[in-house]
């Protein structure tokens, strides 16, 4: 038999993977559940695009880097490369 507690320690587990649940949408004026989507990625880092579920349109972007990914809610501070690659 499923107790409660069984019930919130599996939803707690699902919660793990969704850094950020809702967002501000610009569109809608409310902050609405979003969907996290690998939008690009590149050999250091990985972009993700969160789109609004009630409209549809990108309400932010994340960057991940090998050394951000301990800190899930870093800045999205952009560094411009300093110098190209040949
Ligand atoms: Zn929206």
């Amino acid at each position: 038999m499923l107790t409660a507690s069984t019930v919130i320690a599996m939803s707690q587990k699902q919660f793990e993977n969704f850094t950020a649940s809702s967002l501000y949408c610009e569109k809608c004026k409310a902050a609405t559940p979003v969907r996290e989507r690998l939008l690009l990625v590149l050999p250091d880092k990985e972009i993700f695009d969160y789109l609004c579920t009630e409209c549809g349109s990108s309400v932010g972007q994340r960057e991940v880097t090998a050394g951000d990914k301990l800190t899930a809610q870093a800045m999205s501070a952009r560094r411009a490369p300093a110098q190209l690659l040949h």
